[in-house]
């Protein structure tokens, strides 16, 4: 297991998980799962070890098989400042 430092936003501890990630690649979004993560038990942020990210973009490159592709629902938001 990965020993992760404290988290650089919020100070929390952070332990491994395993998590469902999106993860933007060339302009492109993809969404992995269980997927081992650090993630902040404080604020929830996730932190990829750099052997996993290197995974991913392999996978990126080579796989030919998806497990499935969704379609993602796409808004610009347009509304002014908060009320
Ligand atoms: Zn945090």
């Amino acid at each position: 297991m990965h020993k992760y430092g404290d988290c650089s936003f919020c100070g929390g501890e952070v332990k491994e998980d395993r998590v469902e990630l999106d993860y933007r690649y060339k302009g492109s979004l993809y969404i992995f799962q269980n997927v081992p993560s650090g993630v902040c038990q404080q604020c929830g942020e996730k932190y990829l070890i750099a052997e996993v990210a290197k995974k991913i973009e392999h996978k990126i490159q080579t796989k030919e098989k998806w497990e499935k592709t969704i379609s993602i629902p796409v808004d610009v938001f347009t509304e002014g400042a908060a009320v």
